[in-house]
């Protein structure tokens, strides 16, 4: 499971909030339009028109300070996202009290926008504390509203639409301050409610980072230790191999029929041990490998140079080699060590997997922003219900095992962990009988 770090998804949310206000904006002006142009309702258009520009300077201020974030680096400061989300938010408190005013003061359908935005800040931060503060600060704003219109220090506003309700009822001191007490008590409760689910959930996340990096860890330790025992492994093979070559070279002595067999099959066995070896220490590398050291190098001539080197072993298995690389097809960042290695093992696999009279194309080609490699072969194809298995660690495909037992199944598997690396992806289509396209994308940059 990914776990997005707390400062990237405050980050997020930072753009959520003004993607909302956008929506908000363009309700708020299409509903006054609405009333006013079309029912032609007795509302104060112009004021509502001056919240809704408000909202656009908002989010207008808000972009801007994200933006010079991001340039100047310090998005990935946790309290100076706060601090825009924190302005958000209190802007919005302002913007939503005038709202409440020019819709009916305390007696506004709106007063429980105010909810949101303390149910926001609570999910959002999960300081407890600040929440109250942001709930006490909304209290404070629509007591203050309800008293200057009961004062009659701010002139009231009525809504249209609510015109069979009393008008009065800002004036009456008893629904007014029930109406507050009402409102104060069921914020402070959301607030409480909201903070603790969200500390839990929160909990919760940080007990999953945990176990994941735990895991992290013992895949890593086990790696280290299959890396160790592999290579081991492998010095003895190496011993055993040369032992049995010299053996089978008759050097000592010719062998009978009997022991020749014998022997010659426990060397053709050491040498599938020592590739399977190879391949063994090969992936668990790469899956040690934190990171790849990445340079800018000549894809067109990586391509061209695994071409030449293997033209030969193709022409030795009688099938053709061809290869089209587009003009535009030239440097790009990556490694260029592994980017050979794959290349090869495709290449090497088409060949194995080819019946001689066939054909092997390479193509490469520019798709903007990242290029498009195809090893395309007219061999014995892959099961349609296996193309995806392929690509898993040890599977080799039911219709090769037949002719070609020397196989790891790892290969693809190497394959798959470098281009993925890269930042690039991996596929295959194929039709049993016909040949197989094996396709790769690696990003320019
Ligand atoms: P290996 O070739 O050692 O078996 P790989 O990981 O390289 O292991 O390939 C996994 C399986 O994918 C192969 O066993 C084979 O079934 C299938 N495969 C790979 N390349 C081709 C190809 N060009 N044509 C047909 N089958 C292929």
């Amino acid at each position: 499971m990914e776990l997005v770090n707390h400062t990237t998804r405050l980050v997020n949310q930072a753009y959520w909030l003004i993607k909302i206000r956008w929506l908000a904006t363009t309700a708020l002006c299409l509903l006054t339009s609405l009333g006013h142009i079309v029912f032609k309702l007795d509302i104060r258009e112009l004021a509502l028109y001056i919240i809704a520009i408000a909202l656009i300077c908002e989010n207008m201020i808000a972009l801007l300070w994200l933006y010079w974030l991001n340039r100047s680096g310090t998005i990935d400061n946790r309290a100076v996202i706060k601090r825009v989300i924190f302005f958000q938010i209190i802007v919005d408190l302002f913007i939503v009290t005038s709202l409440i005013h020019f819709s009916g003061g305390i007696q506004s359908p709106f007063v429980f926008f105010y909810m949101f935005h303390v149910v926001l800040w609570s999910i959002m931060l999960a300081m407890t504390n600040i929440s109250y503060l942001v709930a006490s600060i909304a209290v404070i704003l629509l007591g203050s509203i309800a008293l200057l219109e009961y004062k009659e220090i701010l002139p009231h506003n009525n809504l249209p639409i609510l015109k069979h309700l009393t008008q009065t009822l800002y004036q009456d001191s008893f629904y007014v301050i029930g109406m507050l007490s009402v409102f104060a008590v069921t914020l402070y409760f959301l607030v409480f409610m909201t903070s603790m689910v969200s500390k839990r959930l929160r909990r919760q996340e940080e007990a999953y980072k945990e176990a994941n990096e735990k895991l992290h860890q013992k895949d890593t330790i086990k790696n280290e230790y299959v890396l160790r025992i592999t290579h081991d492994i492998k010095g003895h093979l190496a011993a055993i191999n040369s032992c049995l070559s010299v053996v089978t070279s008759n050097i000592y002595g010719e062998l009978d029929e009997k022991q020749k067999e014998f022997v010659e099959r426990a060397y053709a066995r050491s040498i599938q041990l020592i590739n399977f070896v190879r391949d063994l220490l090969r992936l668990t590398r790469v899956r040690l490998e934190e990171k790849f050291e990445k340079s800018e190098f000549s894809l067109r001539q990586t391509i061209i140079d695994t071409i030449e080197n293997n033209i030969k072993y193709a022409r030795d298995n009688l099938i053709e080699l061809n290869a089209s690389i587009d003009p535009n097809v030239e440097n790009i960042t990556g490694n260029q060590f592994s980017i050979q290695e794959v290349l090869y093992n495709l290449l090497m696999n088409s060949i194995q997997y080819t019946h001689p009279g066939g054909d092997i194309n390479i193509c490469a080609k520019d798709q903007n922003s990242h290029i498009l490699i195809e090893v395309i072969d007219t061999g014995v194809g892959i099961p349609e219900e296996e193309q995806e298995l392929i690509f898993n660690e040890f599977y080799r495909g039911s219709n090769v095992k037949k002719f070609s037992k020397s196989g790891t199944g790892m290969g693809l598997s190497i394959i798959k962990q470098i281009i993925i690396r890269h930042g690039g992806n991996i596929w295959v289509s194929s039709k049993i009988g016909e040949g197989s396209t094996f396709s790769f994308t690696l990003p320019k940059e």
